[in-house]
């Protein structure tokens, strides 16, 4: 089994977000640390988050799949923006203390004309100011569709940033699959051949989350357009490949696909026969 979730609104609450799920039929979720364009993130209520932290043992939740705002880009061509997305990064981490052993994902970013080289260079400079040995999170990056100047479109992308860390055993991977496919790699006739890949470049150990969204586009289109699971084009045979894949068993998957709660409960119901 795999467990299942989607990307839930997270204004009213920690404990609210954790019913909502339930609602949905999931057993994980993804929520926006703060606002998804950037701002202040809200103080955070302890008695609250105990109480999710009760509802997910309650009903045997899989981990969480944080998600950093949109507005972060800790590998951007400017210094203050640099220095306001890595400000960023180091409260939400410092606030997900308070949600131990659930994972963090971010888009290692858009390098903006300086090279996908120093875009991997500030990544990692990032990641080394906040990373402890000691803290209860794992941070993943996210792999992308490789949209404009987006690092992290290749597994060797990622790889190179992981291997400039100075904390890996911190750091793992999301694995986006309208974004693997968007940008080129064919999880429709090869998908064993993908995670062999993903294994020899970056290691299956560091797999701990998957994204599953189909794509509005082809494979390698770069435009990173999530569609409806079934309704785009990867489809349904294949994403189900996906959730029955024996070396993606136990972790969590995170809908990212444009719906409403109806169709989030459909999906989730659907992706649940699916399970084996
Ligand atoms: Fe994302
Ligand atoms: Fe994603
Ligand atoms: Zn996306």
């Amino acid at each position: 089994m795999i467990y299942i979730g989607n990307h839930v609104s997270s204004s009213k609450g920690f404990e609210a977000m954790g019913k909502q799920e339930l609602d949905l039929g999931g057993d994980t979720f993804a929520f926006f640390t703060r606002n998804p364009r950037g701002g202040k993130a809200k103080d955070i209520d302890p008695e609250d988050v105990k109480r999710l932290i009760a509802l997910m043992e309650s009903h045997k939740f899989g981990p969480l799949v944080a998600h950093a705002p949109y507005t972060m880009n800790v590998c951007a061509a400017k210094e203050d923006i640099r220095k306001f997305s890595v400000d960023m990064l180091r409260d939400d981490l410092e606030r997900m203390e308070y949600l131990p052993g659930n994972y963090y994902n971010f888009h290692p970013g858009s390098h903006v004309g300086q090279g996908a080289d120093r875009g991997i260079e500030l990544v990692a400079e990032a990641l080394n100011s906040v990373l402890r040995p000691d803290m209860n999170t794992i941070v993943l990056l996210e792999t992308m569709s490789g949209k404009g100047s987006e690092v992290g479109r290749s597994f060797e992308e990622l790889r190179a940033v992981i291997d400039r860390v100075n904390v890996p055993e911190k750091l793992g991977v999301c694995f986006d699959t309208c974004h693997t496919w968007d940008a080129g790699r064919d999880i429709e006739n090869d998908l064993d051949g993908v995670l062999a890949e993903f294994d020899r470049i970056i290691g299956l150990d560091r797999l701990y989350a998957v994204h599953f969204n189909d794509s509005m586009n082809d494979r390698g289109s770069h435009k990173d357009r999530h569609n409806k699971i079934g309704e785009g084009h990867i489809g349904a045979d294949t994403l189900r490949n996906v959730v029955r894949h024996p070396l993606l068993q136990g972790k969590p998957f995170i809908l990212e696909t444009p719906n409403d709660d109806e169709g989030y409960k459909k999906e989730i119901a659907m992706i649940r026969e699916w399970m084996i």
